[in-house]
């Protein structure tokens, strides 16, 4: 017990049907008069349901994945021309990371409304990609000031969508054992985050207009959150973010077909984390766990389907390389992420 941890501040709501209400009394709460509302995709049309009775004095529907640069510029500039005073955004990880790019330029508090379980409105993390290179940081100024959950708006985000952003969350979680920052706090939320993401994405497949699971996967997406940005990013994280700056992948698709080699690997190095992992994921050993859970939800779990040259992975091993933290409980080395890379491009689950 020697230890360092920190929590963030920040003021979360969990209000199933009143995402509306919940929204307007936090705007009030922070004195905000002029709103501006990033979305983006099929996330546009929450933001026209839950809007109606907020200040909005500018509004953009153009949130894109990773977080392009020219986009983060144009969206800066609307939001000092309009000279809005705080940022709202409606969506998954692509609009909240939009509206951290424009909080790390001009210092506006976020109200996030998450429809993903993406989780990054729990995290003081932000990325923006140019020039195919995903830069990221930590700053306490895109840490949104409030989230607001409402699990009735993530009824329509399809069920593959859901299982593919419920993976991407119990990623955050799983990385975080092993993040350079993990604390004992961290481990015992993320064995929490991982009950409620696997009893989530169980219960959305049995029943996939219930309210349960789809609240459960919120839970558990916001622990994650929370985890991930007190432990930081682990091996995994790293891998990710290299991956998808360079090659432009799908976020949460790129983190499923990585998650089970990434666990498989330092499991192997650290047992006590290995049977703490299975616990939470109800099964004998993590991998098993992993596996049954992607065939069971029919999770992607291949680079290849995703496009990706088998080759070209080989060219990413030196950034990832220089990117991995130091205490990862396996010991890194080219050969060893090239063949993680190559086992992640195959896609062949490890079981045991
Ligand atoms: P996303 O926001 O692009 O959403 C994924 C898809 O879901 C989109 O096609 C969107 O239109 C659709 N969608 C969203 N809500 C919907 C709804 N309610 N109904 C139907 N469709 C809906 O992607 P994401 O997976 O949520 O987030 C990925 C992004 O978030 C990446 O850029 C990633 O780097 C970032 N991220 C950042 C952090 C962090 O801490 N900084 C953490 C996690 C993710």
């Amino acid at each position: 017990m020697d230890f360092f941890h920190q929590f963030a501040a920040q003021r979360v709501h969990f209000a199933p049907g009143r995402a509306a209400e919940t929204l307007t009394s936090e705007v009030r709460h922070h004195r905000a008069e002029r709103v501006m509302v990033l979305s983006g995709g099929s996330s546009s049309a929450v933001a026209d349901t839950v809007t109606a009775d907020l200040p909005v004095t500018i509004r953009l529907d153009d949130a894109a994945r990773h977080v392009p640069g020219p986009l983060v510029d144009r969206t800066v500039s609307a939001a000092r021309s309009a000279d809005v005073d705080l940022v709202l955004s409606v969506g998954g990880g692509s609009a909240v990371g939009l509206a951290k790019a424009v909080a790390l330029s001009t210092g506006l508090p976020i109200v996030a409304l998450p429809t993903t379980y993406a989780g990054s409105e729990a995290t003081d993390v932000w990325g923006i990609t140019s020039d195919g290179v995903k830069k990221t940081g930590i700053d306490s100024r895109v840490l949104p000031a409030s989230v607001v959950y409402d699990a009735t708006l993530t009824l329509g985000l399809p069920v593959g969508l859901s299982v593919v952003s419920g993976i991407n969350a119990l990623a955050h979680c799983v990385d975080a054992l092993w993040g350079p920052r993990v604390s004992p706090i961290d481990r015992v939320l993320s064995d929490e985050a991982v009950r409620g993401l696997v009893g989530g994405l169980e219960s959305i497949m049995d029943s996939p207009e219930g309210l349960a699971g789809r609240a459960s996967l919120q839970y558990g997406a916001y622990l994650s959150g929370v985890v991930f940005a007190s432990a930081g990013s682990g091996l995994h994280h790293k891998i990710c973010h290299v991956l998808g700056g360079r090659f432009d992948l799908p976020h949460a698709e790129t983190h499923a077909a990585v998650l089970p080699h990434v666990v498989a690997l330092n499991i192997a190095h650290a047992p006590d984390l290995g049977e703490r992992l299975a616990r939470s994921l109800g099964a004998d050993s993590p991998n098993a766990g992993i596996a049954a859970l992607y065939t069971s939800t029919g999770a992607p779990h291949s680079l290849r389907d995703l496009g990706v040259g088998r080759e070209a992975l080989t060219q990413t091993v030196d950034a990832i390389l220089a990117a991995a933290p130091a205490g990862n409980p396996a010991p890194l080395n080219w050969e060893v992420i090239a063949r993680l890379l190559d086992d992640a491009w195959l896609g062949d689950l490890p079981t045991s």
